[in-house]
């Protein structure tokens, strides 16, 4: 049989072709020994479908923390005694902050809410805030909110929204075990709404919650059939008062080797850099991940942890050579 790294090559850097599920397993199961070689396939991959430039972007929750669903990772939820208090931001502190994000180069600024779906109140919280930063702010704007309507889809395209977030998390087979208040299909639902309104598709995951190496891959395959633009993958920052509160942090080498794995699976999609990275892979990690096949990142703070200063992954692309993405004028 063909060395899956020789297959991925063929297939993939030079055809195009992201590797199936049984393909990415067998990545996800080479030794570390071949891991400098999986890494830098994985990123002549970035560099040859993707280009050279990272896309940045920054948060912001407009509504954190008492949130009725039960996703076990997420300090959010109402239903767990976490230090997350609920909050909710005002339009004035959004523009603030899609002004400073806009300042760091960032062509993105994602809108977050905590909540199942966005309700009556939310959505014209979120119209306002959105049309506000349109305004004052040279950035793309886009939201994440939950679960949407058919109507909450149109209104969201109506007001101008870029892109759209939301994540299936987990592996179809593993999801009732981080959630149970909400499935998998309900999720996938929602980016096809967000596809047919012609908004991008963000749809990411997090790594380490307990799932096996064959869930691992299933969930790459998972991700692939969305054919999101965008993919964050999130790494189990396991915050205290949730159900996941023990779970260990992913090995290094397994963080790393699931980026390289993921953007075998899909060699055109913007790989992002989300949560958790600083816990699994550290500075020295974050470099190898830009180069093993990352593609954008995350600056300042996530929504209920701490990110690196702006400034610092800044330094690291410019060390790197890797230009930041500019904003095309789709606004
Ligand atoms: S991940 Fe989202 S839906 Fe799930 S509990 Fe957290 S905020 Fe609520």
């Amino acid at each position: 049989m063909t060395d899956i790294l020789l297959q991925a090559r063929d297939q993939v850097l030079e055809r195009g072709a992201g590797l199936d599920e049984a393909q990415v397993l067998e990545i996800l199961r080479l030794p570390d020994e071949r891991l400098d070689e999986t890494l830098s396939l994985a990123h002549e991959v970035r560099m040859r479908w993707c280009g050279d430039t990272v896309e940045v972007e920054g948060i912001v929750s407009i509504k954190t923390g008492g949130c009725p669903e039960d996703c076990h990772f997420c300090s959010q939820s109402g239903r767990f005694e976490t230090p997350v208090r609920a909050a909710r931001l005002d339009i004035g502190s959004l523009v603030e902050a899609a002004r400073e994000t806009a300042a760091t180069g960032a062509t993105e600024f994602c809108i977050v809410a905590a909540v199942r779906g966005p309700d009556d109140r939310l959505m014209e919280q979120v119209g306002d805030a959105v049309a506000a930063i349109r305004d004052a702010v040279e950035i793309n704007v886009a939201c994440s909110l939950g679960i949407l309507t058919e109507a909450q889809a149109d209104e969201l395209q109506a007001m101008g929204v870029h892109r759209y977030n939301h994540n299936l998390e987990a592996a179809r087979s593993h999801f009732t075990s981080v959630v149970t208040t909400h499935t998998w299909e309900e999720r996938r639902a929602t980016l096809e709404l967000v596809r047919e309104r012609g908004m991008e598709v963000c749809c990411g995951c997090i790594v380490g919650m307990g799932e096996t190496l064959e869930q691992r891959a299933e969930l790459a395959a998972q991700l692939a059939e969305v054919d999101p633009h965008e993919v964050p993958m999130n790494f189990l920052d396991a915050r205290p008062g949730t159900p996941f509160a023990d779970m260990p942090p992913v090995e290094a080498a397994d963080a790393l080797r699931a980026i390289a794995a993921f953007r075998l699976a899909m060699p055109r999609t913007v790989l992002r850099f989300a949560g958790g990275r600083e816990l699994t892979l550290g500075d020295l990690g974050a470099r190898r991940g830009m180069l093993g096949g990352i593609n954008a990142i995350i600056v300042g703070n996530y929504l209920t942890t701490l990110g690196r200063d702006p400034q610092d992954d800044l330094d690291l692309l410019g060390e790197l050579s890797m230009p930041v993405k500019e904003l095309q004028r789709t606004l």
